[in-house]
């Protein structure tokens, strides 16, 4: 198994991409903490998971953008598994549009408090355990649109083009503490955040959801969705030893439709 004895954290865990990430390490033999704001679902996966795995599963509520929410989680795990993380998934995301003109003080923080200062707080907190065991992998969830921009995304593409400069920069300043630090940069996901998506286009465009969704799969040059499951594939990867040597850096899960 690759991920043996591992502890991973995993924050948004309680549905979609999150949820299948923390599946494939707990099938990999990965002990899990699921942390996101709604108890039932971090409680219903982690029932999945006790439910199929002989790994420790700890769901906590917590809102990554609360830096003390944060602490309180990380004291929460290191004293329910009696030690601190070595793998630390940030996951946790929030995905609204609006034309910049019509992007609120309130939009705008939010994207920024979540996707970027959620991810900051997480790996400041994660960040001391791995450095004393001398080994650590961070992963962080972007987005193509961490390396691209289109209209109405504004607010959430900044907040994950900031995501890559804090991947990048977290990533030279623990390379030589056995520690790596990579972002995956998914293309459209098949989860509640892309239905979220069609059903807004839907209302805003008066298109009906097949044609939202047939626009949305036409953005990847395979013409479909991914899945969580493929991004929890690299996921995995970049967590197990084999993944190494990989640092630094951000790659696309996305079926081709960003080339860089
Ligand atoms: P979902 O909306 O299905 O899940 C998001 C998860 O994040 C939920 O568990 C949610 O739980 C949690 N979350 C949101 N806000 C907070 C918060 N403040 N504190 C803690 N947890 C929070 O989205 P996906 O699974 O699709 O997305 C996961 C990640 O992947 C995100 O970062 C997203 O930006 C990224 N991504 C998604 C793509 C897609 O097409 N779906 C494409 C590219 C990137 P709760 O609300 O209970 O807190």
């Amino acid at each position: 198994m690759k991920l043996s004895n591992r502890l991973a954290v995993i924050t948004g865990g309680g549905r979609g991409i999150g949820r299948a990430i923390a599946m494939a390490f707990a099938q990999e033999g990965a002990h899990i903490a699921i942390a996101a704001r709604t108890l039932t679902q971090v409680e219903s996966v982690a029932k999945e998971i006790a439910d199929q795995f002989p790994v420790k599963v700890l769901p906590v509520t917590c809102d990554v953008s609360d830096a003390r929410s944060v602490e309180q989680t990380f004291a929460r795990v290191s004293e329910f598994f009696e030690r601190g993380a070595d793998i630390l998934v940030n996951n946790a995301g929030i995905a609204e549009s609006a034309p910049i003109t019509k992007t609120s003080d309130d939009l705008w923080q939010r994207h920024l408090a979540i996707n970027l200062s959620g991810s900051f707080y997480c790996t400041r907190a994660a960040l001391p355990a791995m450095i004393e065991h001398g080994w650590g992998r961070i992963i962080n969830v972007a987005s193509i649109a961490g390396k691209t921009g289109a209209p109405y995304i504004a607010a959430y593409s900044a907040s994950k083009h900031g995501l890559l400069g804090l991947t990048r920069s977290t990533a030279m300043e623990v390379a030589t503490k056995g520690i790596t630090a990579n972002a995956i940069c998914p293309g459209y996901v098949d989860t509640e955040m892309t239905t979220r998506g069609v059903e807004n286009i839907t209302k805003k465009t008066g298109r009906s959801a097949e044609e939202a969704m047939a626009a949305i799969r036409k953005m990847s040059p395979q013409d479909r969705l991914v899945t969580a499951e493929e991004v929890a594939a690299l996921a995995l990867l970049l967590a197990s030893e084999e993944g190494g040597a990989i640092n630094g850096q951000a790659i696309n899960v996305d079926g081709g439709s960003v080339l860089y």
